[in-house]
């Protein structure tokens, strides 16, 4: 029996068991069939049965729900959209951009409410995101930050500066010079909240058949080794597993991210930091950290700095690598010197997918039936929301404020093949950590993560 509890800290806490829903029994026809039974999955198939319940829905998962970045992430909801406002202003003009930008501040508070109707125990809690600046230059970047936000027409009630007393307020961290806060982030617990969808989702009769592969995507099929699912709609919901789909090797590319859990931290050290408002917070640094306190007083802290695997491979092996989750929790120590000793109990990652540049969509294509959602990099949690209400409005045909989007129907151009995307996708992440070092040593800014981005094309 596979052991699904060890894949993150969070599916490690989810109540009951993990025992596998029964899988497809045979072939079938639905009117939507839904490739994924992760964030994107799941909320397509609850909004497209809410919206039309007698409509024929059908969600594959090769494991269990959950099983993917859904149940691993740093339970961040928050609002960074991956993609650049100034491409999207192009094609779509600035106020497209800025209406994409306020659906997604939006969806926080819609997430919130579903979960509240639906009972589902998510361990919401509406703390805001603050990113720090913890050296001068990343105060700097701070300062351009609100400016560019100012630039873009939001203001205070979205974006705003605090100095380094009115962090101290928040959350005690050493050496911090300043934030950047935006009220528009929550953190969650990502396995309750999806496995607890799985269930709405179920009780609303849409059927997850768990254990299910599908080995092969076709226009208006989905194959699996225990028949073909054949439906109007086909929906890739595969996120940073999608390169192993036969055509679609070179879509987006998975870069794990990796995470540490402590054990519960006791009351003097909350007593002593504060952080009662569960903000989530990382800083300014290019290869970022995320943090965040869970509900029973542990921290999860995540990262990057794994290394891109050769052929987009994915492996339970590259889901701890000692040294990127060692130096997780030395950053503990540094962030919080008051935490003495401490244990992590869970190590844990997964991959996030990033498509060639670096822009998140979601579509239909209607000759074809096949839908998409995905490349989301590491802010999925709410967008994942977001592309499920989009695909909702897409499949049942309705041209609505969303339908108009930048993002719907962006279609990204495929990675390089091996072994120049291996080269350019490890030297980008090389580069991006030395910048932070070059940035510790010297004082200043770094124009080398700046050249990385604009070479990713990010
Ligand atoms: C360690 C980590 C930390 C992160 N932290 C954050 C964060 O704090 N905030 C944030 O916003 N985002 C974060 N992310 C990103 C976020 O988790 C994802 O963007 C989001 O969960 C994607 O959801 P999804 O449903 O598209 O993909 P997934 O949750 O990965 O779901 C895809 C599902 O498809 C299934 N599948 C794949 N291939 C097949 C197949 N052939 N047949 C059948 N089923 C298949 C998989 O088993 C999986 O269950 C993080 C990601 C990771 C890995």
């Amino acid at each position: 029996m596979t052991d699904y509890r060890v894949r993150s800290m969070w599916l490690d806490g989810v109540p009951g068991e993990l025992t596998p829903r029964p899988s497809l029994s045979g072939p079938t026809d639905v009117d939507v069939v839904i490739v994924g039974a992760g964030f994107t999955g799941l909320w397509t198939a609850y909004y497209l049965k809410k919206a039309d319940p007698h409509l024929r829905i059908a969600v594959l998962e090769r494991e269990i729900a959950g099983f993917g970045a859904s149940g691993r992430n740093g339970g961040w909801c928050h609002t960074t959209f991956p993609g650049s406002r100034e491409l999207a202003e192009k094609t779509h003009g600035r106020q497209a951009v800025i209406d994409q930008q306020r659906a997604l501040h939006q969806t926080v508070y819609e997430i919130r409410r579903v979960v509240q109707e639906e009972g589902i125990d998510a361990r919401f809690s509406l703390g805001g995101q603050l990113d720090l600046a913890l050296t001068p230059v990343q105060l700097l970047r701070a300062r351009a930050a609100i400016e560019y936000e100012r630039s873009w027409g939001f203001g205070e009630d979205d974006y705003v500066l605090l100095s380094a007393s009115e962090i101290r307020e928040r959350v005690k961290v050493a050496g911090c010079l300043g934030a950047t806060y935006t009220p528009h982030g929550a953190a969650l617990d990502p396995a309750r909240t999806a496995r607890g969808l799985a269930e709405v989702v179920d009780k609303l009769g849409v059927p997850i058949y768990e254990r299910t592969p599908v080995t092969r995507l076709e226009p208006h099929v989905a194959a699996t080794p225990f028949g073909d699912v054949r439906a109007d709609v086909v929906v890739r919901a595969t996120e940073a597993f999608t390169p192993e789909l036969p055509g679609h090797e070179r879509d987006v590319v998975p870069i794990y991210s990796l995470m540490i859990g402590t054990e519960p931290l006791p009351k003097a050290f909350w007593d002593e930091v504060g952080w009662s408002g569960r903000e989530v917070f990382g800083d300014y640094r290019f290869l970022i950290f995320y943090a965040m306190h869970t509900e029973d007083d542990r921290i999860a802290l995540g990262g990057r700095g794994a290394p891109y695997h050769y052929g987009s491979k994915l492996s339970e092996d590259y889901e701890r690598v000692p040294a990127v989750q060692d130096r997780l929790k030395a950053l503990l120590g540094e962030l919080f010197p008051s935490i003495g000793e401490f244990e992590v109990t869970h190590r844990w990652g997964g991959a996030v997918a990033a498509a060639r540049d670096w822009y998140t969509s979601v579509g239909l294509d209607r000759a074809t039936g096949m839908a998409w959602a995905g490349a989301y990099v590491g802010d999925g949690v709410s967008t994942t929301n977001f592309a499920a209400r989009t695909l909702r409005d897409l499949i049942l045909g309705q041209e609505t404020e969303l339908t108009g989007l930048p993002w719907v129907n962006h279609r990204s151009k495929q990675w390089e093949p091996e072994p120049l995307r291996w080269i350019g996708v490890n030297a980008a992440l090389t580069a991006m950590g030395s910048a932070d070092d070059a940035e510790l040593k010297t004082g200043r800014p770094s124009k080398r993560a700046t050249y990385v981005k604009r070479m990713i094309g990010a």
